[in-house]
């Protein structure tokens, strides 16, 4: 069975081709700048890279050229091959806690969310009604950011503040990150034949977050009512106190708007290195004696640690600390120095098995109180899992 998992932003549409069951990826591709001018799409297929430009006015013939590129290319032979398309959709509010069959009454539903993830719903939404218009027949599937996390309780989920903000307004910690938290979680529970494992998930990539999952059960994690939250990120800070907005905003005259911009995409390691978002660049910096660097790297290290004593605490003792995503699963300098900093539970990193990336491996020490492992993330795999057995149902 081959299935599409797309993630379509506003101007972007991201694709991956899978066969199940064989969890062979077929091919894989990106269309960029849709309906902003000079677009073009590349298409990855038996590790050749295939580039075009071509004008795409909007979603619908961005999804047309890529149907005609997939039969052109003799990557599937007729579109009747594909036989279900999953989409990520960041929010489903407290509304959807699982993957749904999609539908235009879904979609109004889901629409309601919008205003939650202004950025990404409306887009993800767009992605999908230029499929279901290009292939009309074909069942399509919304994947959900948030639904991994719907399992929190109240007292993990609810804020501190006024409970009619959370009453009249949904106000509350939602989480993100959760398919690929709900993959890593899977595979590491599959691979130590455990299903009710206590793991402390770590999806350290440009965005972070981290998960405290007991017997496949979120029960707290770091982001937030909106992904700013938890730990220090590539370009956003993590947790604040609030009131330094209301302050800045009196200092530099930027409106709301732009702090909270600033928030998101100047800060985090960007902010404190004043170099870089990406993990590769700080640490050629700190080879390079930058001092700004080493404190934004140590300042990141320190806030992902401090999250995992906490969570251990909160699990009551973690089986397993799985790390993952860009930085977890390539930084060897990020994983050892997080180890050192979780010393005191008992984590011993082996710095030869840690000398690896990309692949599923235990890299603490035989002597650790609680084992760590790199568990390369899968989301795309997640989403067309969730569209296969959506189908078979
Ligand atoms: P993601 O958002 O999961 O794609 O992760 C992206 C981040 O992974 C980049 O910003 C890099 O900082 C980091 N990354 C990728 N490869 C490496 C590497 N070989 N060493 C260190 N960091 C890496």
């Amino acid at each position: 069975m081959k299935i599409l998992a797309v993630n379509a932003g506003s101007s972007s549409l991201k694709f991956t081709l899978i066969e199940l069951p064989s969890q062979e990826t077929i091919a894989s591709g990106l269309f960029e700048k849709i309906g902003i001018g000079n677009s073009m799409y590349t298409i990855k297929f038996k590790g050749e890279k295939y580039t075009k430009e071509l004008d795409l006015k909007d979603h619908a013939v961005a999804v047309q050229v890529l149907m005609d590129e997939l039969i052109n290319m003799h990557i599937i032979s007729s579109l009747e091959e594909i036989e279900g398309i999953g989409h990520r959709i960041v929010h489903g509010g407290q509304e959807f806690k699982e993957s749904i069959v999609l539908t235009e009454d879904v979609l109004k539903k889901i629409e309601n969310y919008n205003e939650l993830a202004p950025l990404h719903n409306p887009a993800n939404i767009m992605g999908v009604r230029a499929f279901m218009k290009v292939l009309p027949h074909v069942t399509n599937v919304g994947v959900f950011d948030t639904a991994f996390h719907s399992s929190m309780e109240p007292k993990e989920y609810l804020y501190p503040v006024p409970y009619e903000w959370y009453q009249q307004y949904g106000v509350r910690k939602y989480g993100f990150h959760g398919t690929s938290h709900r993959y890593v979680n899977k595979t590491i529970c599959e691979y130590l034949k455990n299903p009710n494992l206590k793991v402390i998930s770590c999806h350290i990539g440009n965005g972070g977050s981290i998960t405290a999952i007991n017997a496949g059960k979120v029960v707290d994690t770091t982001m937030g009512f909106t992904p700013l939250a938890g730990i220090m990120m590539g370009t956003r800070s993590g947790d604040i106190d609030a009131s330094l907005i209301e302050y800045v905003m009196h200092k530099t005259g930027e409106s709301i708007t732009e702090v909270t911009n600033d928030l998101n995409k100047r800060s985090g390691l960007l902010g404190i290195s004043g170099i870089s978002s990406d993990s590769r660049d700080i640490e050629e910096a700190i080879k390079s004696g930058n001092e700004k660097a080493r404190l934004a790297q140590e300042m990141y290290v320190q806030k992902i640690a401090n999250y995992i004593a906490m969570y251990n605490n909160l699990l009551d003792g973690a089986d397993v600390i799985v790390l993952t995503a860009g930085v977890g699963e390539n930084s060897i300098m990020t994983r050892k120095m997080i180890g050192e900093k979780i010393a005191s539970l008992g984590v011993v990193i082996d710095e030869e098995a840690n000398n690896c990336r990309g692949e599923l491996k235990l890299i603490s020490a035989a002597e650790s109180k609680i084992p760590v492992y790199v568990v390369p993330t899968n989301e795309e795999l997640m989403i067309a899992l969730d569209t296969m057995a959506l189908i078979e149902k």
